[in-house]
């Protein structure tokens, strides 16, 4: 259900009608460009262009693919720049669709690369050649603790190793912390720690032009993943939580996503999203309740999905066992439920 009014009808129908939106001018100097993903639903990761007086800031890169390049080339020309131009690539966070061309774009501009430490901590061991089997391993064992059937364990163990392919490897030039004035001339942009999504995950916030720059934390239909993983941080639900209280009080006019299209009403969107993770909480709590002494993974399957277990790929069955497993620890935090540990973990009512 949608309870947000779409900023651009263009954009809000390209993305419904599974079209590819157009490059849109949001403000004077401000600029959105999709960026395209490769075989993902989400299609398009939305690049947000800032005019500087020497050139762009940009929010976000998209993937490293030579058609994503070429679209945001594309989409900068629009907007009357080059490649050349980038002086500052803000990363949200590490996820190949925010950070992946990054260091692609650093090389041809020496542009410089803006990310929190919480998520730049985490670059070798997720992207570099020779830790991927370490995380691999860890997330095995995460899934064995979970009770996933022997049978899938390897296929969903792997399963997000593909993607690795769309990043290059770029360490950040500069450290981006909860509260920093970014400094970029003509632009009022403060840095919001939000972690959940990912441990290192920033919003921006714009007070003078009443905009944020909100990433995958808030997103005008979907809701970001917040799963429990080799590389999140303990308890991510009950961070993320926070974070959405902590961007739910700025007064803007309009959220600028990374995904979907632009809307204009933050509160409400962020009163919607929690309800849902409220939901979710009840709806986990009730199924450990029926069935005492249940896995994670059977908690999984025995919830209500967007479609049937059966017809979900490797790789989303994963993530909602992880994100099962973020809900299960939430309750477990709050003494609403107890944990057995094992191999596999068991889950009864507190
Ligand atoms: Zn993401
Ligand atoms: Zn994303």
């Amino acid at each position: 259900m949608t309870v947000v009014t779409p900023a651009s009808e263009a954009q809000r129908e390209a993305w419904r009608s599974g079209g590819f939106p157009e490059v849109e001018r949001v403000r004077p100097g401000l600029w959105s460009i999709p960026v395209p993903l490769p075989a993902i639903p989400l299609r398009y990761v939305l690049v947000y262009a800032l005019e500087l007086p020497d050139g762009v800031a940009i929010v976000d890169a998209g993937w490293n693919t030579d058609e994503a390049y070429g679209a945001l080339a594309a989409g900068l020309g629009t907007a009357g720049y080059e490649m050349t131009d980038v002086k500052a690539v803000l990363v949200t966070h590490i996820h190949p669709d925010h950070y992946g061309l990054a260091g692609r774009i650093r090389e041809v501009s020496g542009a410089w690369i803006g990310l929190h430490p919480a998520d730049s901590r985490l670059l070798h061991d997720r992207y570099d050649d020779d830790a991927v089997d370490d995380l691999v391993a860890q997330e095995r064992a995460l899934l064995v603790r979970s009770g996933v059937p022997r049978a899938t364990l390897d296929e969903l163990a792997g399963a997000s190793m593909m993607i690795r392919h769309y990043v290059t490897m770029a360490k950040p030039d500069r450290l981006i912390e909860d509260g920093d004035r970014l400094g970029l001339p003509g632009w009022d942009l403060q840095a919001i720690w939000t972690p959940g999504h990912s441990p290192g995950h920033l919003c921006f916030v714009e007070r003078e032009r009443r905009l944020l720059f909100s990433g995958d934390h808030v997103l005008a239909k979907i809701t970001p993943i917040v799963a429990v993983h080799p590389q999140s941080a303990p308890n991510p639900l009950a961070d993320y939580l926070d974070a959405l209280a902590a961007v739910r009080k700025f007064d803007v006019d309009e959220v600028l996503p990374a995904h979907e299209y632009r809307f204009l009403e933050l509160a409400e969107r962020v009163d919607h999203v929690m309800a849902h993770h409220e939901e979710r909480l009840a709806e986990i709590e009730a199924a450990v309740a029926a069935a005492g002494g249940i896995t994670c993974w059977d908690t999984a399957t025995a919830l209500t999905w967007s479609r049937p277990w059966e017809t979900i790929p490797s790789f989303m069955r994963r993530a909602a066992n992880n994100e099962t497993l973020a809900h299960l620890v939430w309750l477990e935090a709050r003494d609403r439920l107890r944990r057995v540990p094992g191999e596999p973990d068991l889950w009864y009512p507190a």
